[in-house]
């Protein structure tokens, strides 16, 4: 079983990479993010608490975050696999990570890190905005306050699995075309013999 957290700031290109790696070897790919905007679409209670905080760019709570996660990993019991994508965002969250994963007998294979500069972040999410129909993506500010929180909050967690994973955390540039970082993270994946 492997297990990838997928890290990096909004728009550094997770979402796309987790598709490309689940179309090529079938893990579940687990995003916070997708789940809080099913729940906005379909109108639950969870989905107008998490709205009140994405539209504004802010996190939604630890303990709903954390909750939300653990039930998404119950529900996929079978899995040869997941990729976490967008979540851990804090250390609190990372801390539960590990628990609930120690309470499966699973452990985290591997953080890759994406890495993209602020001003390339702005382009790609205001260009996602034109279409993707998320307000979140549409208003400069609220973009610029997510990049901070991810400042402010996450990024802290590169030091977290770098100390804690020693040898399975990597850091790749993700300021390139999509098959350049997904052949990187090939590279990583192969490395770890894991048959992509
Ligand atoms: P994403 O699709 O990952 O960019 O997430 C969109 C928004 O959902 C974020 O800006 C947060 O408001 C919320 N969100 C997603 N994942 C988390 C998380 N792990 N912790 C807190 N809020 C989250």
């Amino acid at each position: 079983m492997i297990n990838l957290v997928l890290f990096g700031p909004p728009g550094s290109g997770k979402g796309t990479q987790a598709k490309l790696i689940v179309n090529h070897h079938g893990l579940i790919h687990i995003s916070t993010g997708d789940v809080f905007r099913k729940n906005i679409k379909d109108n639950t209670a969870l989905g107008q608490l998490a709205r009140s905080y994405m539209d504004k760019g802010q996190l939604v709570p630890d303990q709903v975050t954390i909750d939300l996660l653990s039930s998404e990993l119950d529900s996929c019991s079978e899995s040869k696999g997941f990729i976490f994508d967008g979540f851990p965002r804090t250390i609190l969250q990372a801390q539960n990570l590990d628990v609930l994963m120690d309470n499966k007998n699973m452990d985290i294979s591997m953080v890759i890190s994406l890495e993209v500069s602020e001003n390339e972040l702005v382009k790609r999410l205001l260009n996602r905005g034109l279409d993707s129909g998320r307000a979140d993506d549409k208003d400069e500010g609220v973009i610029r306050n997510r990049i901070q929180v991810y400042e402010n909050q996450t990024s802290v967690l590169k030091k977290y699995y770098s100390e804690k994973l020693e040898n399975a955390f990597f850091s790749i540039d993700g300021e390139r075309n999509i098959d350049d970082i997904f052949s990187d993270i090939k590279k990583i994946l192969v490395k770890y013999k894991i048959d992509i």
